[in-house]
């Protein structure tokens, strides 16, 4: 997984609480469609656009909600607002990103 698709996941699965009706909508329409291998009604690239869009939208609006909980080493995503570890085994220290070798 890239480091978007890493944010996506992170988003929509930590700060759903600011998506519109619309968004969910749409959201689970993706879903719903990527599991049932059911003909697309979304294309590949309208997915990607809707992703992108709510993704900015939300960390535009919602700074004060959203905590993107970046380790400071690698500058990678954490995978949960609350890790205390990153992907790359760095680990939060009194909420400093620490090398612990
Ligand atoms: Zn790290």
């Amino acid at each position: 997984m890239n480091e978007y698709e890493e944010l996506r996941k992170y988003i929509f699965k930590y700060y759903g609480e600011p998506l519109t009706e619309e968004e969910v909508k749409t959201w689970h329409k993706i879903i719903y469609e990527s599991k049932k291998m059911k003909r697309k009604s979304i294309n590949d690239s309208d997915k990607i656009k809707f992703y992108k869009e709510t993704i900015d939208r939300v960390l535009r609006e919602h700074k004060d909600l959203v905590f993107i909980n970046r380790c400071s080493i690698c500058n990678i995503l954490a995978r949960t607002p609350f890790s205390i570890r990153c992907r790359n085994g760095h680990k939060k220290d009194e909420g400093v990103w620490v090398d612990p070798l």
